[in-house]
């Protein structure tokens, strides 16, 4: 379709501007010629760590190449009307320090349980009245066993069993988060109080391990329900 000089003027005048642009242009107004630190890529660690730079004193920008910040964990209006996560959803590796330090509950963070945090659906033909099987997790134990007896009865009584063992190398695992790795070479070459003071990072693996009864003994029902739902973190918040 051919267009006249004025209308094609007005096409263009009427276009938007690529939202990346305009986000850029805008943000120009507010750059100071100088500072402390730059942050390259406004992901979720690196908003995180300017805030933690910002509150300590240190001037700190961040520079990010789209539109929006958040990276991976942002949900966007890809369709016009219907918003996307892009990947990254779920808090569980969010750590409690950040939500406090960064007051995100006054900022507006709200946390909403998933359940049923897993639905998977079987690509096979349904039979008359036979619909196709899926396999649907939730919070509720009973239900879920039920879900996993449509294939294996022997798989959903031993799942409780599962579920409890996962939730206890959760409970082991999440306190390492939070401690420096362990100090490799004060371990390998340090003096004996050195060498100890460097495995003083595994305590709270060592806490968890003596805490918890063995497996064997534990009932679903003596474990927080959802640490890790079904084996997968997908169940958290
Ligand atoms: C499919 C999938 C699902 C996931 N699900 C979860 C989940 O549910 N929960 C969870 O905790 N983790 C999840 N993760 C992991 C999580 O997404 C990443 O650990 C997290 O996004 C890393 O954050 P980041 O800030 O380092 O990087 P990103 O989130 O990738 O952010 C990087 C940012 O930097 C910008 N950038 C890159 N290069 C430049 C440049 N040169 N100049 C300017 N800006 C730049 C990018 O545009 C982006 O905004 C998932 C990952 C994937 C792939």
């Amino acid at each position: 379709m051919a267009a006249s000089g004025r209308g094609l003027c007005r096409a263009v005048g009427a276009s938007p501007r690529p939202a990346w642009r305009r986000a850029h242009w805008e943000a120009r107004g507010h750059l100071k010629p100088e500072y402390d630190a730059v942050v390259i890529g406004a992901g979720h660690n690196g908003l995180v760590a300017a805030a933690y730079l910002q509150r300590l004193g240190v001037n700190t920008a961040v520079f990010e190449r789209r539109h929006v910040i958040g990276g991976a964990a942002v949900t966007e209006e890809i369709i016009p009307g219907f918003k996307f996560s892009r990947a990254s959803y779920l808090l569980s590796l969010l750590r409690p320090q950040i939500y406090t330090d960064l007051e995100l509950k006054k900022h507006g963070l709200r946390l909403h349980l998933r359940n049923p945090y897993s639905f998977t659906p079987l690509l096979e033909e349904g039979t008359g009245s036979k619909v196709p099987r899926s396999l649907l997790l939730g919070t509720d134990m009973v239900e879920n066993q039920k879900q996993i007896s449509q294939f294996s009865p022997q798989d959903a009584q031993a799942f409780p069993r599962y579920e409890a063992f996962m939730n206890r190398l959760a409970l082991a695992i999440d306190p390492l988060l939070d401690t420096a790795p362990v100090d490799m070479e004060a371990f390998q070459r340090g003096s004996l109080l050195q060498r100890l003071k460097s495995l003083s990072t595994l305590k709270p693996l060592l806490q968890a391990g003596a805490s918890h009864p063995p497996l064997g003994s534990s009932s679903v029902q003596a474990w927080p329900s959802s640490v890790i739902n079904g084996g997968s973190t997908k169940g958290q918040p």
